[in-house]
């Protein structure tokens, strides 16, 4: 059996997958809608053009009804004149719709609940009624000369009946695409599944879907999705957004590209930069245990790990970090064995006796049960006690 990078069983029973997968990346509207979040006219500027660079097909830039400054931004990314198509979100209102279309964007995504408890207890509206408002709001937007969507709010909780009417009335109405929302993440991927499949039955237009991440799923309901018909979904820079966020867009890429053999033409090699810049804009740190581009992502303490690693990276990693532009860490901590050691050492040009070497490792296993992380200068201090050393510290060693 020769090795293999990923489960050979990912094959085994693939779905099928649309011809064409479309990103739709919400970074700038839904993530930034993250409590404690906002970013400066200038930042989403950055962010956009960012990515655009990585290669994201659309770029949600906003809500122009939100505020003067959020149209005038969202209308800002729609004249740097990007590779990606510039959309933004508005309600089915004619004030929404005229923002949308001052803003000059490639398409609008027109949203409206059709949830009863939403009916009931936020838009107080019959469901004909918002069948109208769907029917004049395309109408509007159309005469507007802009392209149009329609996404269904809390798509996940409204009856199917209902559902499928609005979709149908969208589509009569020529909407671009018909857009699921599972609002509060709250369906897995059979009810996703099951869903896009009704809609995909009863319409023809191409369909997006919008997963929150609640209960954990939105990825695995992003594939759902996409297994079943939809052929758009909405991501976000490390799945950034309300609550729980959204699908992120670095597991989303890669997930496709390694497990369905689905190359989106992103360029991952720059996901690490994107992931930095959004977070540090968002103040906030990278969760090192973000997938791909956190900094433990490809970080190895445990010594039988390390060894392994240092033999052949594959035995610990299924992706070479610099495929996402990150970097593999070999860290030393209470789990750490001989392996590293010896490495570091050949790297400083030390030699120690066997006897040397594990005192060092009781001195980091020693430390690292006492704080956790051994950073590579305690290590140095440790190492110069042992061998009883009088040199400085080795370049690469930073003091802390
Ligand atoms: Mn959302």
């Amino acid at each position: 059996m020769k090795f293999s990078a990923v489960s050979p069983y990912n094959a085994a029973s693939a779905p099928k997958l649309p011809d064409k997968i479309t990103i739709y990346d919400s970074t700038l509207r839904d993530g930034e809608q993250m409590p404690g979040v906002h970013f400066t006219p200038e930042q989403k500027v950055s962010i956009a053009t960012k990515l655009d660079e990585v290669g994201v097909h659309q770029i949600e830039a906003g809500f122009p009804a939100v505020s003067d400054e959020e149209k005038r931004t969202v209308r800002q990314v729609a004249k740097l004149g990007l590779d990606a198509d510039v959309i933004c979100l508005a309600r089915t209102l004619p004030a929404d719709i005229e923002a949308a279309a001052a803003c000059d964007v490639d398409m609008v995504l027109l949203f409206i609940a059709t949830s009863e408890i939403h009916l009931n207890y936020k838009l107080k509206m019959t469901r004909e009624e918002v069948v109208g408002r769907v029917t004049s709001s395309l109408d509007y937007a159309h005469a507007l000369g802009l392209k149009a969507s329609l996404s269904t709010e809390d798509s996940t909780r409204s009856d199917m009946g209902f559902l499928l009417d609005v979709y149908r009335v969208s589509e009569k109405s020529h909407a671009a695409r018909l857009g699921i929302t599972d609002t509060l993440g709250c369906a897995g991927p059979p009810a996703i599944s099951y869903i896009v499949r009704r809609v995909r039955e009863a319409t023809k237009a191409p369909i997006s879907a919008h997963l929150h991440n609640d209960f954990g799923l939105a990825m695995a309901n992003s594939i759902a999705a996409l297994s079943n018909g939809a052929e758009a979904i909405t991501t976000t820079v490390g799945g950034i957004g309300e609550r729980a966020g959204n699908v992120p867009l670095e597991q989303f890429v890669m997930a496709l590209k390694h497990l369905y053999k689905r190359d989106l033409g992103i360029k991952t090699e720059e996901m690490s930069e994107l992931s930095k810049m959004v977070f540090s804009y968002a103040k906030l740190p990278v969760p090192s245990n973000q997938p791909w581009v956190g900094a433990n992502a490809f970080s190895h303490e445990a010594g039988i790990h390390v060894a392994a690693v240092l033999n052949c990276p594959m035995t610990y990693e299924c992706v070479d970090p610099e495929e996402v532009g990150n970097k593999r860490r070999l860290v030393f901590g209470k789990h750490s064995g001989t392996a590293l050691v010896k490495t570091r050492l050949d790297e400083w040009k030390l030699s120690a006796t066997q006897d040397q070497i594990c005192e060092i490792v009781r001195g980091i296993k020693h430390a690292g049960e006492d704080h956790g992380r051994v950073s590579d200068y305690e290590f140095w201090k440790i190492v110069r006690d042992v061998l009883d050393l009088k040199t400085e510290k080795p370049q690469n060693v930073e003091e802390e």
